[in-house]
């Protein structure tokens, strides 16, 4: 299922298509990348990306960015328009938390605290002018960026 993925919590200085590109590719096939800024300016505090995910599995929330010379940061997931099928227990697409077996997932950087919370759901923003199609060939491990195209204000 494709979902527009909110990533926040990246360091300013790593703010770009790339990075956006690079986390698309962790959690699973890129279909659009927004390229965060316009001119140079950053539009936005995150970056945001359209990827096809494996919802036979609880959705990642995040992951730990390993910093040197400074302390390890969270960075988190939030999906625009989750499904109403979505399980805020277990983390799963398909059935509600009322109707769940399955044992309710722990937050990976506090096991005391539940993974998944209403904040995971975010309605969509409105997009920023300038696209970037991705392609998905990779040359001497970069990856290739498509050609740009304006879409206006598809949302
Ligand atoms: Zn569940």
């Amino acid at each position: 299922m494709e979902f527009w993925v909110q990533v926040h919590g990246i360091p300013v200085d790593y703010m770009c298509k790339e990075t956006t590109i690079y986390i698309g590719n962790m959690l699973g096939v890129v279909a659009e990348v927004e390229d965060p800024k316009v001119d140079g300016v950053l539009r936005r505090p995150f970056l945001r990306i359209r990827v096809g995910i494996n919802i036979t599995k609880a959705l990642p929330t995040g992951f730990w960015l390993a910093r040197e010379k400074s302390l390890n940061l969270w960075v988190y997931f939030q999906y625009e328009r989750l499904p109403d099928c979505y399980c805020y227990n277990c983390g799963i697409v398909g059935h509600e938390k009322k109707s769940c077996k399955n044992p309710t997932a722990m937050a990976v950087w506090d096991p005391t605290k539940p993974r998944y919370s209403t904040g995971l759901g975010v309605s969509q923003v409105r997009a920023i002018t300038l696209w970037v199609l991705v392609a998905q060939n990779k040359v001497d491990g970069k990856i290739k960026m498509g050609k740009k195209q304006r879409v206006d204000n598809k949302a």
